[in-house]
């Protein structure tokens, strides 16, 4: 008897525990696939289609009856959702006025990214997604977890934001304001009765830089690192999972280029093929002066966006020179150097259609201690004024420390924008600590920062050869 009587707490544990199948039964249906019961329309339009939930014209649903959320219960909420091109919605855990610390996420599958809008899986004042990793007219799974962690989101089953310090509420679904449609099924909500609700998660107990970022994203600030390579120990995971603690989103880029990991069209197929689908952006660094010849234009445009930079240079006797390797740096005449160099970068920018000029103002290690000097105020215009006519983005390096506060300036009234990037070389990603500073110290606005062009405006393709 007592056996029996342990075997079956035993398998009451396992049937509690988990989110698996066995506790299909724990989850309480929010929607009932007929009718809008349980549901409070309180503006735009909501029906019932064909089993599922749909919703436009700036659609405020409230939940109400016995599921309503408490501010410090602890759920798991899942719904299939799909959006019709142009719709857009956001599901809110909402607090009282006093308490502002709403879960809001986004449901916004739209290819444009340089609208900035927050896409599908962001958690709003959080971490923003610059591009959803699912489309218009496709179902996906939405999931938004709180317990004593806090608030956790993810898209088909990927974590894309998690984050302490989220109070949530009573549940509402709100639409955007156009007459495209967003539209939901399988709508249900697991109460996590085995987690012992409340207290109050801690706020974000964490250092000041990341305490900084936050602040930026409260205030809308695009947080986009657009430089950050799969180097040295830095596995994908890894850097999701670093992107995900710092609210930073990621353009992870391959090298392209002679010498270089992908050479050809086929090696950017792959590359794609890899990263397709996963929250972040994807980047092609550009290597090289031959880079326009080797892959063609349509391959090229399969990225997000490219940069590249001028540590590549055909050199006084026409050889060429990787700055970075002091053995391929030849210098006899510095101020000869300096002008090849600006020359170099002119023509780049002139000629390469290039979204961001990385790296920017990098001398090799030989002459760097005289970087003040060589230079110039002409030197740093002529470099400006490139990026101006040519709407190239200017990169401020967190590893480099480039360029200093008087160029970004100077680069900010040229009306030239910028983009935070890191050139890592392996899973020491930092957390912008030097972009961080020159937005502050130059008062750069969430205008002033780069985003991705959509298809069909990438430079390659209005700009490129070939
Ligand atoms: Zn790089």
């Amino acid at each position: 008897m007592q056996l029996r009587a342990s075997l079956f707490c035993l398998l009451s544990l396992c049937f509690l525990g988990g989110i698996g199948r066995s506790d299909d039964r724990a989850w309480l249906p929010l929607f009932d696939g007929k009718t809008l019961e349980g549901w409070d329309l309180r503006q735009g339009s909501a029906q019932v289609v064909e089993g599922r939930l749909e919703i436009s014209k700036k659609a405020a649903l409230y939940n109400r009856g016995d599921v309503r959320l408490g501010m410090f219960d602890y759920f798991d909420f899942q719904t299939d959702v799909l959006t019709e091109p142009g719709a857009s919605a956001d599901i809110a855990f909402e607090g009282t006025l006093n308490m502002p610390q709403d879960i809001r996420v986004a449901i916004n599958n739209s290819r444009n990214w340089t609208d900035g809008q927050p896409k599908t899986g962001s958690l709003w004042e959080v971490r923003r997604q610059f591009k959803s990793m699912v489309r218009d007219g496709q179902w996906f799974k939405l999931r938004i977890r709180r317990d004593e962690n806090g608030a956790a989101v993810w898209v088909n089953d990927t974590l894309l934001a998690e984050r302490s310090g989220r109070l949530g509420g009573s549940l509402t679904i709100r639409g955007n304001a156009g007459p495209a449609k967003v539209c939901f099924k399988n709508v249900r909500v697991l109460h996590l009765t085995n987690a012992k609700s409340g207290p109050i998660p801690a706020a974000d107990t964490v250092d000041a830089d990341i305490r900084r970022l936050t602040e930026l994203e409260r205030a809308e600030f695009p947080l986009l690192n657009t430089h950050i390579h799969l180097k040295g120990d830095l596995t994908l995971e890894k850097a999701l999972q670093h992107s995900r603690e710092t609210g930073v989103f990621y353009g992870i880029a391959a090298n392209c280029g002679v010498y270089f990991p992908i050479t050809t069209d086929a090696g950017i197929d792959e590359y794609i093929k890899k990263m397709e689908g996963q929250p972040c952006f994807i980047g092609m660094q550009a290597e090289g002066r031959e880079w326009p010849t080797l892959f063609t234009k349509k391959a090229i445009a399969r990225f997000d966006y490219i940069f590249t930079d001028a540590m590549t240079i055909v050199d006084h006797c026409g050889k060429r020179a990787r700055l970075w390797m002091p053995e391929e740096v030849d210098i006899p005449d510095k101020q000869a150097f300096m002008e090849l160099l600006v020359h170099t970068i002119e023509t780049i920018l002139d000629n390469e259609p290039v979204d961001i000029y990385a790296n920017p103002t990098y001398l090799p290690d030989s002459i760097v201690e005289e970087y003040d000097a060589l230079w110039t105020a002409p030197r740093v215009k002529r470099v400006i004024d490139a990026a101006a006519r040519n709407g190239v983005a200017i990169e401020i390096s967190n590893r480099l420390k480039l360029p200093k506060a008087d160029f970004i300036l100077q680069a900010k009234k040229a009306g030239v924008k910028f983009t935070l990037g890191t050139n890592n070389i392996d899973s020491k990603l930092g957390r912008e600590e030097y972009g961080v500073q020159m937005i502050r110290e130059c008062e750069l606005k969430p205008a002033d920062m780069f985003l991705p062009k959509p298809d069909g405006k990438k430079p390659v393709q209005l700009r490129g050869k070939g």
